[in-house]
């Protein structure tokens, strides 16, 4: 996973690039001032030609967090710092990896983004800070050991509308072929880190998301607020399961997996590669109207089509 930051795990190897970010956030409070904006609700540090993006960074917090507090019903009480990059090398300077398109370190109550990653949708600036923000929710309620990260990134996800800052070198699910390979990773494999490998690390983003959003299709959301009001309150992932859900982590596991086996789950398969599937279907419209054409042309020409148009 990214080991590092999303979900605010830092890798040894990357603490001391936060060690200089905290340095240049310091001297961007004093001698750059005038590039700090700040609000009650968030502190953005930028450069001044970011201006526009901080103003709207600024104007979409109180909403996304007003939000979040319901819909994890969890407290949100910090007020973040978000530090916008506005290109790759920037990001990368601060710490960011090339698959993401955004990292929290919530211990910092601190939020990197990779603005020329997120100008390509119009949501995508809400919709990751959103998700950044619900992992500092995550963090701030919940002690570390008794947050999965599977959860922290299923539950970020779910709280977002499905976005997450991973960047996938393919555009397409893992997830069906993994089910009915029997290649998807124990939930408990995924509990400290996610893996290194843009495979693993793609199927383990999809199955946090997967896992999340099967719990509450199949208990309700209130049943996922009760979760993690219960891990917040102190509970070990068995426990809270149990509490908030009566069934244990096992075998909801097991369910949840059987599921995804199960053949009507072609469905999600088809889903994966709904683009693939629309160009191949208006292809071959296409190839059927042009060999129409040329069939209606010849009749045409040998003056045995009646209809003027052809
Ligand atoms: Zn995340």
């Amino acid at each position: 996973m990214c080991k590092a930051f999303a979900g605010g795990r830092l890798g040894p190897g990357l603490r001391p690039m936060i060690g200089l970010l905290a340095v240049w956030l310091a001297t961007a409070s004093g001698a750059w001032a005038d590039k700090v904006l700040q609000t009650p609700h968030v502190r953005i540090v930028h450069d001044p030609a970011l201006k526009h993006q901080a103003v709207q960074i600024a104007a979409m917090s109180p909403a996304i967090i007003e939000n979040l507090k319901r819909k994890l019903g969890l407290p949100f009480d910090l007020r973040p710092t978000v530090v916008p990059a506005p290109d790759r090398e920037s990001f990368r300077r601060l710490g960011g990896r090339a698959w993401l398109s955004a990292f929290a370190v919530p211990r910092k109550q601190l939020v990197v983004l990779d603005l020329s990653r997120l100008d390509q949708r119009s949501g995508d600036l809400y919709a990751t800070l959103k998700h950044e923000y619900a992992h500092l929710a995550l963090h701030q309620a919940i002690a570390r050991r008794h947050l999965p990260r599977w959860l922290d990134e299923g539950a970020a996800q779910w709280a977002s509308d499905g976005l997450s800052e991973y960047l996938p070198a393919v555009q397409r699910t893992l997830l069906p072929q993994a089910a009915a390979a029997g290649r998807l990773f124990f939930l408990d494999e995924l509990a400290d880190t996610f893996p290194d490998d843009p495979q693993g690390l793609h199927l383990a983003y999809e199955q946090s998301r997967s896992f999340v959003n099967y719990l509450v299709r199949r208990f309700g959301e209130d049943a996922l607020r009760r979760l993690l009001q219960s891990l917040a309150a102190g509970a070990a992932p068995w426990e809270a399961f149990e509490e908030a859900v009566g069934v244990e982590l096992a075998a909801l596991e097991d369910e949840w997996r059987s599921g995804l086996r199960r053949p009507g789950s072609w469905l999600a398969n088809l889903a994966g590669h709904v683009y693939g599937l629309l160009f191949f279907v208006a292809a071959v419209a296409t190839i059927g109207a042009y060999l129409r054409f040329r069939h209606r042309k010849r009749h045409y020409r040998a003056g045995e089509d009646d209809d003027p148009e052809w």
